[in-house]
């Protein structure tokens, strides 16, 4: 672990350029944002940070980062980050035991003594808030230090960057994500492809599972096409709810889909297509006053190292092609 001493002029000059440098090769997100946040406590002399991400669908934020401790979520409008994030201020508190908006619940619990907290929004190119940049405890030299406006316009300058950061991660999240179902899309597919499968298939065998709901067409002829999807909706939860951790579950097109599954050979793989089979099988979906049921059928493919992701998926959609022919609600493999 890095000594956190209080830094001169000079070596903090050294310290930007230094995680700046990083920054700009480092390709994935988690390390990125960890940096950026080791950056913002070094460039404040704080004891920790954190970098916080608000979750508006689940109405919570939890730290995408955060130095000395693992991921924590709460829950939305609690807290200091809460008070940052909701009113769009930053929180500067020198006295937190004094002030209202600071829990010390935390601290009794884990013996560890708050002294000052430094909080900001982080906001997005169209100023919105999508989380918050939180460091605790300035090192002071004697007693405890105090934050001052000189670090809040420190902390800016990381708070910033990882806003930016994290807008262009999420955007692509969302390039990648079916609105209907929430299930990753083609692009997703051939992403997870490119720096999963690819890794996997050279030491482990990866499976893929194609498969399409029956004769959906009569499903929107006779219920309609809102009723549809929500068939849509509720298949897709099902699929995910089989595979959980060991793959992944993609929206192909229409009501056709692709399951991934790593360190999976065809004989699991089929089990798996098997086991979601029954689960859409015997499960009501219910819309209005209709009560739908659909059947679905499957190709399972184990795939082949050496050719391309488009002949992969030819394979496994042939095996999916047989299955439809060979009388539908079955699984080839
Ligand atoms: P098969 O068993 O051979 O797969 O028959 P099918 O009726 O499922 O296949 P077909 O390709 O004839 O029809 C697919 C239908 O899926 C037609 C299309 O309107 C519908 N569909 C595709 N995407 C959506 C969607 O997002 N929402 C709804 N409601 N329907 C969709
Ligand atoms: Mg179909
Ligand atoms: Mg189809």
């Amino acid at each position: 672990m890095e000594e956190k001493k209080i830094l001169s002029a000079e070596e903090m000059l050294e310290k930007i350029f230094y995680y700046m440098n990083c920054l700009v090769s480092e390709r994935d997100f988690s390390s990125a944002i960890l940096l950026l946040t080791d950056l913002g406590r070094t460039l404040v002399n704080a004891e920790r940070a954190s970098f916080w991400y608000r979750d508006v669908k689940n109405k919570q934020y939890w730290t995408l980062a955060a130095s000395d401790t693992g991921k924590i979520v709460v829950l939305e409008g609690t807290g200091i980050v809460g008070a940052s994030i909701e009113k769009n201020e930053t929180i500067l508190i020198n006295e937190p035991y004094q002030d209202e908006r600071f829990n010390p619940q935390v601290d009794k619990d884990t013996g560890y003594v708050t002294k000052s907290i430094l909080c900001m929004p982080v906001i997005n190119t169209y100023g919105e808030v999508i989380g918050a940049y939180q460091a605790i405890n300035k090192l002071g030299e004697k007693e405890s230090g105090k934050f001052d406006e000189q670090d809040v316009k420190r902390l800016a300058l990381a708070a910033g960057y990882s806003g930016k950061l994290l807008e262009t991660y999420l955007l692509r999240l969302q390039n990648q994500t079916d609105q209907l179902t929430g299930l990753q899309n083609r692009k997703g597919l051939y992403d997870y492809y490119e720096k999963i499968v690819l890794t996997t298939l050279r030491s482990q065998a990866v499976s893929m599972i194609m498969c399409d709901i029956d004769f959906f067409k009569k499903v929107n002829d006779q219920y309609g096409h809102n009723a549809g999807d929500e068939v849509l909706k509720m298949v897709s939860g099902l699929m995910k709810q089989q595979v959980q951790d060991s793959g992944e579950v993609f929206r192909w097109g229409g009501e056709e889909f692709i399951i991934l599954l790593p360190q999976m050979n065809d004989i699991q793989a089929a089990e798996i297509a098997e086991k979601i089979r029954c689960s859409i099988k015997e499960t009501e979906c219910k819309y209005e006053d209709a009560i739908i049921q659909v059947t679905m059928s499957f190709g399972v493919k184990q795939l082949e190292e050496k050719v391309t992701p488009d002949a992969n998926i030819k394979a496994a959609d042939e095996k999916l092609y047989l299955a439809k022919t060979s009388g539908r609600d079955k699984v080839v493999s």
